[in-house]
């Protein structure tokens, strides 16, 4: 069984803070100043550029990559780390669709992440032709995976209401339907267990600075299913991609392996502070984590229908398609929000209308959850969200 308690230990949280964001930014965990100042002064310091070879930073990519394999049902050498998620998404958008050539349909759905749609636009605009990116509602994938859809691009866990769809079901259909199936994982990866070998995705993505907790900015993953490894070929080809980056070829020819998804320099700070963070999982059990949320997502949602009777749960009751968010709407969120952090619980808004809460195990209990629950009450029944300087929008909401 899982020590929570253990884990909780493990992160630095502020005083009077309870953090129901970590599906946003995940916090601190202790250990990490720790191994940033070590990276910087004892690697970067003393080693200078020999620390590429002597501390290993050319293979920090792929060791912490393999780390988040574990989480994800990824064999060793199929997920490697670098740039952003947005990068990643183009990375695997351009390989499927080079790996589908006859067919000219993306598609998604109109839950999913705008960044996944906006960087699907930009490069079938770059390819120029005639690709088409379609966008159904989530409950209307399935159905319209027909032999038109090169391939389905879906984040697994929506990141507004929660909505988790159902992968072996959604690539079985896919493939049966000769497409392939790209899995963004951002709201998966450390919230539940996922099965990327078992489920049959074809390539799937996350970002780490979320459920992984690696800092802001903390880079992206991107596993590709072995068979496809040769197939996919790298449309930012940059030198770590490249299969001899210090031959200087002036041709470009991809790593066999899963290097060729890399681009540039690997950010080694983030990096490390990321291998840092992932020790946590060493001593969780993902199935605990899975129980645990469900048990949190379930409490939160009982304690505040009971105390909030004007808000609309958005997120699937059904635990069985939820991730581990819990969304409400309610037409003044924003100023809700903002009252509740003011009062130390720290959740998000979603345009237009939408308050998230990120269930977290690792460092959220259930007696934070009952807390929360309690203030956001308060803040209802007292009205105490009314007040000018809470309707003041910040640029990050
Ligand atoms: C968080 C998130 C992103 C963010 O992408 P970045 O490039 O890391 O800023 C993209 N897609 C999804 C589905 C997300 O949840």
């Amino acid at each position: 069984m899982t020590d929570f308690d253990a884990t909780r230990q493990l992160f630095h949280l502020p005083d009077g803070v309870i953090y129901l964001d970590g599906n946003s930014l995940g916090p601190l965990p202790k250990s990490v100043p720790a191994r940033l100042g070590q990276t910087a002064r004892d690697e970067w310091g003393e080693m200078l550029i020999t620390g590429w070879n002597r501390a290993g930073w050319v293979d920090l990519p792929r060791r912490v990559g393999d780390r988040i394999g574990k989480l994800i049902g990824a064999p060793g050498g199929s997920v490697v780390m670098g740039d952003t998620l947005s990068i990643k998404v183009y990375q695997a958008l351009a390989s499927a669709l080079e790996m589908r050539p006859d067919r000219r349909v993306v598609l998604s759905d109109t839950g999913n992440f705008p960044s996944d749609l906006y960087m699907a636009d930009g490069l079938i605009r770059s390819l120029d032709k005639g690709h088409e990116l379609k966008l159904v509602a989530p409950e209307e994938v399935k159905a319209n995976i027909d032999e038109t859809v090169a391939c389905i691009l879906i984040t697994e866990v929506g990141y507004s209401t929660g909505l988790r769809h159902d992968m072996a079901r959604l690539t079985q259909k896919a493939h049966e339907q000769g497409a392939l199936a790209i899995w963004d994982l951002a709201h998966s990866a450390g919230a539940f267990p996922v099965d990327v070998l078992g489920g049959g995705a074809d390539f799937a993505v996350g970002c780490s600075y979320k459920y992984l907790n690696s800092g802001p900015g903390g880079p992206a993953f991107v596993y590709v299913a072995p068979e496809h490894t040769e197939a996919a070929r790298p449309a930012l080809s940059g030198w770590f991609a490249h299969e001899a980056p210090f031959a200087f070829d002036l041709d470009f020819r991809p790593a066999q392996s899963i290097d060729r998804m890399r681009v540039g320099t690997p950010p080694i700070l983030q990096l490390a502070a990321l291998d840092a963070a992932m020790d946590v999982w060493d001593q969780v059990d993902m199935s605990d984590i899975r129980a645990r949320s469900v048990e949190l997502c379930e409490l939160f949602i009982r304690e505040v229908e009971r105390r909030c009777p004007d808000f609309e749960l958005v997120s699937p009751r059904d635990a069985e398609r939820r991730g581990s968010q819990v969304a409400f709407r309610f037409a003044e969120g924003y100023a809700v929000m903002q009252a509740l952090i003011d009062r130390g619980v720290i959740g998000d808004f979603r345009a237009p209308d939408i308050m998230r809460f990120g269930m977290t195990p690792l460092y959220i209990s259930p007696d934070d959850v009952q807390r929360a629950a309690e203030i956001l009450g308060e803040i209802m029944t007292d009205r105490l969200w009314d007040r000018p300087e809470y309707r003041v929008k910040a640029a990050v909401t």
